[in-house]
């Protein structure tokens, strides 16, 4: 059965075949491994079917992503803008993968809502924004790499699926559900799995390259955040834990250094709902993961200027460390009874 209306997928494809330019794919701010995995996928597909496209992100991503096909064609506009802009002034269609609302884009918005191109949206989060001339949304999709894979399967671009694009896609996958951990509960998302295994991808070596590749300087960070920056509310069955600037200096962080530390506090018994804290220089950056019926989403939307799934989401907050910890810590009352009802 098509996950997507088969109008909307020849829609999407009569948009891509009636370009007279070149395409660009644009992820997310700060974009993952899904983000990636999907752009760069669909990246692969369309140029070995001879189209021309560029992937412009809005900012940089982790450094364990970077073994992936096409990375060094991806135009990263914090970096460079003048080429960012340039590559939109180049293009006539422009597709946004794995994310619902332009503020997703951060400084790159504006740019972005002056483009006189066409515009897509392909993305998985709840309720996707109307900023686009076509929406391909399905909110029960583990990954937007799942869902780009399924939907080129209906299209005539299906040929040009090779090894590389299914090893970006299945990046996507494996990262989005936490190696077949959460967003797995559709048989669907295993039958994509031994479609991408049969086209010949190495699932260990993809899993090794991004989990396996970090710095000792991020494990020690890891262990000493656990240790001392973790906070359990059993009462709430919540924990947070938070990392300030002088602890990303003192273990010599970059980007991708916390990518699966909110995570962890999970594994604790009775705990339904983690957050993590990182202070950035200017907000404070807000992750949330739940199990269960909790939905962390509606308390980032309520509270953290964000949004996202219902048991992962994110968002930022323009206050200090103190401030932010003290507003989770009262706003925990509010939804006591509904972590509770996530306890099976
Ligand atoms: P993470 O905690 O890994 O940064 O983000 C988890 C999920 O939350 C993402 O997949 C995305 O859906 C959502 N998310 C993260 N940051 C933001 C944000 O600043 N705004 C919104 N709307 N969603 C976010
Ligand atoms: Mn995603």
């Amino acid at each position: 059965m098509e996950r997507i209306d088969i109008e909307l997928i020849k829609h999407f494809e009569q948009l891509i075949k009636s370009s007279r330019k070149s395409i660009v794919l644009v992820p997310h701010t700060n974009p993952d491994g899904d983000a990636m995995g999907s752009v760069l996928g669909l990246w692969r597909v369309l140029q070995n079917s001879g189209l021309k496209v560029k992937i412009v992100s809005p900012t940089k991503y982790p450094e364990f992503y970077h073994w992936m096909d096409g990375h060094d064609q991806v135009i990263i506009f914090s970096h460079h803008p003048k080429q960012a802009a340039r590559a939109f002034d180049e293009s006539d269609l422009m597709i946004f993968i794995d994310f619902n609302q332009l503020s997703r884009l951060g400084d790159m918005k504006s740019l972005v809502e002056s483009y006189q191109g066409k515009k897509v949206l392909i993305d998985h989060h709840p309720y996707p924004g109307n900023f686009t001339d076509l929406v391909i949304s399905d909110v029960t999709c583990s990954s937007t790499a799942e869902l780009i894979f399924s939907i080129l399967q209906s299209t005539e671009f299906a040929p040009f699926v090779d090894r590389n694009a299914a090893t970006s896609f299945f990046t996507g996958i494996m990262t989005d559900t936490g190696s077949f951990d959460f967003n797995v509960t559709d048989p669907r998302t295993f039958e994509t799995v031994a479609q991408l295994t049969r086209m010949g991808i190495n699932q260990l070596d993809i899993h090794s390259k991004v989990y396996d590749n970090y710095s000792a300087d991020r494990m020690r960070l890891m262990g000493f955040c656990l240790s001392n920056r973790m906070t359990v509310y059993p009462q709430y069955h919540t924990a947070v834990m938070y990392i300030t600037l002088e602890d990303q200096k003192a273990f010599n962080f970059v980007t991708g250094d916390n990518e699966g530390f909110v995570n962890m506090p999970l594994s604790i018994k009775g705990v339904v709902f983690s957050a993590l804290f990182t202070e950035k220089d200017k907000y404070i950056k807000v992750s949330f993961r739940s199990k269960g019926e909790f939905a962390v989403n509606e308390v980032c939307e309520k509270y953290f200027n964000g949004g996202g799934h219902r048991n992962a989401a994110g968002g930022e907050l323009y206050a200090s460390l103190a401030e932010t910890l003290a507003q989770f810590e009262n706003i925990l009352p509010e939804f006591e009874e509904r972590i509770k009802q996530s306890i099976k």
